[in-house]
């Protein structure tokens, strides 16, 4: 195991860089609608939505990649209970998962209903955080 690896099991909650936005966010530093928090993962809406409810899930500490991830099982699960809250209120199934990764270098996956089948105006982020919010209690 390298140093860096160890640190970053023992001390996960401290692997943060200060001039990640992601990390920001986490923090508390920068504005989001967050719609999830447990302990490891993060949930909050995309300020450029492609559709109504559009989803960023990142973990909290600073991973480069989604591949970075300890625990890829248990963040997918985080991004299948937003994908299941965002079929309860969008009106479709059609939920798509993204990740790419190179414009914030944070991991993150995008969970989005279909643009072309989603109820809703994309650009009301506060509306769209309440109700992904009341679907996920
Ligand atoms: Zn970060």
């Amino acid at each position: 195991m390298t140093r860096a690896a160890k640190r970053r099991a023992w001390y996960p909650w401290r692997m943060t860089d200060p001039n990640c936005i992601f990390c920001k966010i986490v923090a508390g530093e920068i504005q989001a609608e967050k719609v999830y928090e447990d302990d490891t993962y993060l949930a909050f809406l995309d300020i450029r939505p492609l559709s109504p409810g559009h989803t960023l899930i990142i973990p909290k500490a600073h991973e480069r990649w989604v591949w970075d991830v300890a625990d890829l099982g248990g963040y997918f699960g985080v991004a299948r209970k937003i994908a299941k809250a965002l079929q309860k209120i969008s009106g479709t199934d059609e939920v798509h998962m993204k990740v790419v990764g190179e414009e914030i270098p944070h991991a993150h996956v995008w969970v989005y209903p279909a643009s072309d089948k989603a109820h809703g105006k994309k650009s009301d982020l506060p509306a769209n955080a309440a109700a992904l919010r009341a679907a996920l209690a």
